[in-house]
């Protein structure tokens, strides 16, 4: 049965405000982009695409806010946190539509978004009430030692396209509890969700200028003003290493404080020891979470030569059952990928594999009629020198090769200049702990094959990224120390 999509369009259209929001104000613009159903390849909005003034005046609003916003108490900023999670709950089935239409996940997959990325609100309205200092006193002179944490000052938020409430939440949210006001720019393929959500903000009451946001196609001529400005403080990002990297430089000529999730080239390791119902599941989980457009997701498995073989035909079989088409029918576990060009990439990467040698245990197919669909795709003999190894999958293709021992596993695992997620399925703890010991990774599923969460610290290692979002570190990347000495 479908729900009806059209009705559920309609709904989502009604509720979307339109403009640049800046200084609490809903800005329109002449000039505007679409945003595209990747299921049907439709038009489903238009929305103003912001300039670098633009850019300019929301980072002028979030300034002016500035002082009075770090001067609440921590109560009032904890409560429109709180209030803001319950409206995006009340929400939940136009935040739910809205991903699914401008993004393509199956409808399911975005009501579990909306109790991901909401539960980020509840958290940080339960962290805005606990910051605090210390003083003791030095055990040498005899200094008094008074840290206080104060807010960072101005934000400067980009959000990627794959998680468009979650990736927000993540940021927006401490931003908010420590005191800091803040610019979001969202991907041109997503801004709807960020739209939607700024609206859940303003109704909560969060007063003028505290958040700003600017959605555009020029990513990088809005964002050079903002961050070249020395009034910003902290530059947060989440995207592609690639841009990460541009950003970083860009924010060496003020040294802003920043955090960034970047890529992911997640090793899913499958020891000797392993309950391969388990490890089946898991593998299904942390690859098809988002149509594999995750960067946490498993993009190389590996897979011990004794049950490589049965470990393949269980999986290439799962993958084959299930569903694909328009997220908003009933029952379809595998939506569209998000473009054209996010399809024209997997594509490349499945090609250069079976190009090598990698074997199709099943699909590498693309159904017929509109959307950027790709068959959920398992490869097999997988040569190690594959692109599909090195780079980062960001679709529904599952690339298996094997491994006789421990210590080659933690090299395969390992030769990657990523490090954000690992996965290791095993029943034997002494073995699972030798290699979770030795990945370089800043997370770990062990027996596992989903475990962000909003309590949790997110974040990565090496290429991955810089700091951590989620639980009591995330606030603390919004937080400045300072040290106060004290002699009486
Ligand atoms: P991207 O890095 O190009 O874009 C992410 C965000 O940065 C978007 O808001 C985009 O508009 C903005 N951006 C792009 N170039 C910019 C610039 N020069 N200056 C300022 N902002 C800029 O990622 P994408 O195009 O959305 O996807 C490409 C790849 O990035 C994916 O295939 C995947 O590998 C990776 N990715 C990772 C994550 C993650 O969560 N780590 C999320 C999305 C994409």
């Amino acid at each position: 049965m479908s729900i009806d999509a059209a009705q559920l369009t309609d709904a989502v259209l009604a509720a979307l405000p339109h403009g640049q929001f800046i200084g609490g104000r809903w800005r329109p613009s002449d000039v505007t982009f679409d945003v595209v159903n990747p299921a049907t390849e439709q038009v489903l909005d238009r929305v103003a695409d912001g300039t670098p003034e633009d850019a300019v005046a929301a980072l002028d609003a979030a300034c002016a806010a500035a002082e009075a916003w770090a001067a609440t108490s921590p109560r009032e900023r904890s409560e429109v946190l709180r209030r803001t999670f319950d409206l995006v709950l009340e929400r939940r089935d136009l935040f739910a539509a809205c991903m699914t239409l401008e993004m393509g996940k199956p409808l399911a997959e975005a009501y579990g978004e909306v109790t991901y990325g909401a539960e980020f609100l509840r958290w940080f309205s339960e962290e805005a009430v606990r910051i605090e200092g210390r003083f003791s006193i030095a055990p040498s002179s005899g200094q008094r030692v008074l840290t206080m944490l104060q807010p960072v000052g101005p934000v400067y938020a980009i959000t990627p396209w794959n998680f468009p409430l979650a990736m927000a939440t993540r940021k927006l949210a401490p931003a908010i509890a420590a005191g800091c006001t803040a610019v979001i720019k969202p991907a041109h393929e997503t801004p709807l969700t960020t739209l939607l959500f700024i609206r859940a903000l303003q109704d909560a009451g969060l007063p003028a200028g505290v958040v700003n946001c600017v959605t555009s196609t020029h990513s990088a001529a809005v964002s050079a003003p903002i961050i070249a400005d020395p009034r910003l403080r902290k530059l947060t990002f989440t995207g592609s290493t690639a841009v990460g990297r541009t950003l970083l430089r860009q924010a060496a000529d003020h040294v802003l404080r920043t955090s960034m999730e970047l890529g992911g080239n997640a090793p899913f390791l499958v020891l000797a020891s392993a309950d391969l119902d388990k490890a089946v599941q898991g593998a299904l989980d942390a690859k098809m979470r988002n149509i594999g457009e995750a960067c946490t997701a498993a993009n190389r498995m590996y897979v011990h030569e004794s049950i490589a073989a049965q470990f393949s035909a269980r999986l290439a079989e799962k993958m084959a059952a299930l569903p694909i088409g328009n997220g908003l029918d009933e029952g379809v576990r595998v939506g569209p990928l998000v473009s054209p060009r996010q399809l024209a990439t997997v594509t490349d990467l499945l090609q250069d594999a079976v190009s090598r040698g990698a074997r199709v245990a099943t699909g590498g197919t693309r159904p017929e009629g509109a959307g950027y669909f790709l068959a959920p795709t398992v490869l097999t003999d997988v040569p190690t020198d594959a692109r599909v190894f090195r780079e980062e999958i960001f679709g529904p293709v599952a690339p298996i090769a094997t491994f006789a021992t421990l210590d080659e596993a933690i090299a395969l695992a390992n030769a990657t200049e990523f490090g954000l997620m690992s996965y290791v399925f095993a029943e034997n703890l002494g073995e699972a702990a030798y290699v979770v010991e030795r990945l370089e990774s800043g997370m770990v599923g062990l027996n596992s094959g989903v475990i962000s969460d909003p309590a949790a610290p997110f974040g990565g290692v090496k290429e991955s990224g810089l700091g951590r979002e989620g639980s009591h570190e995330g606030l603390a990347e919004y937080l400045e120390t300072k040290y106060v000495g004290i002699r009486l």
